[in-house]
């Protein structure tokens, strides 16, 4: 992102909007603060700069990776839509991505306010990868991942996002181990991140899954989502 201090009257209304805070006002004019910045492009589009001071650049790569993982609108090649994390994840009911006896793991790593280095995915993934964890093969953070040790793209890892998404499914049973992994992770790892356990609910059994993951010593907060598949064929 670009701001033209020529033009810049100090307003501070993109000092307000950016998600990590990476915009401060130097002698009454915006400056960006280039490590900081994930290119959300949320300044651009909901700053409403007065002057119109505020514009998109041409990103290089690496840098161009910033954008998928932070900027709501921009479509990520490998899923071909944008967000962070491939949509199927959302719509279970409708795709049966995930049916009995699997259960679907996301891990969100950094979110709006705090943000992550790319580095730290690779804290979880090289960890996985030990223990037989097979990504999602259309996640834009599969895409970053070189080898079957889970190690990322050397070139991306000091690339700042708003957030990156870990997909992948696993036989129920293996429910504990994983769990294991993300505990000694949350010891080392210097961001937020949230966990999402994607189960379908056994008859009569609805507190299962809830007593499985708290057991691990986590704060469960259940959410279920019906889908009713408008918008599939
Ligand atoms: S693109 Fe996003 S992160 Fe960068 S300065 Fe604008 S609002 Fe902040
Ligand atoms: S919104 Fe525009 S005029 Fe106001 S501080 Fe930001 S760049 Fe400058």
């Amino acid at each position: 992102m670009y701001i033209n201090r020529e033009i810049c009257t100090g307003c501070g209304q993109c000092v307000i909007v950016c998600p990590v805070q990476a915009i401060r006002l130097v002698d009454n004019k915006a400056v960006i603060d280039e490590d900081k910045c994930v290119e959300c492009a949320i300044c651009y589009r909901n700053a409403e700069c007065p002057v119109k001071a505020i514009r998109p650049t041409r990103l290089k790569w690496p840098r161009i990776i910033r954008s998928p993982f932070s900027n709501v609108i921009a479509t990520h090649k490998i899923t071909g839509i944008p967000g962070r994390g491939t949509e199927e994840m959302k719509t279970n009911d409708v795709t049966n991505r995930f049916s009995i006896g699997e259960i679907g793991v996301s891990i969100e790593v950094g979110r709006p306010g705090v943000g992550t280095y790319l580095e730290n995915i690779e804290l979880f993934t090289t960890r996985l990868s030990k223990i037989g964890i097979a990504y999602e093969e259309k996640s834009p953070v599969t895409a970053l991942i070189i080898d079957n040790e889970g190690h990322i793209n050397e070139e991306v890892k000091n690339q700042r996002v708003l957030s990156a998404i870990i997909e992948f499914k696993i036989p129920d049973k293996k429910l504990s181990q994983v769990l294991e992994v993300i505990r000694e992770v949350e010891k080392e790892i210097d961001t937020v991140f949230s966990v999402g356990i994607i189960s379908r609910i056994k008859e009569n059994n609805t507190k299962d899954i809830i007593n499985r993951i708290s057991q691990h010593g986590f704060e469960v907060r259940p959410n279920a989502k019906v889908n009713v598949g408008l918008g599939k064929p």
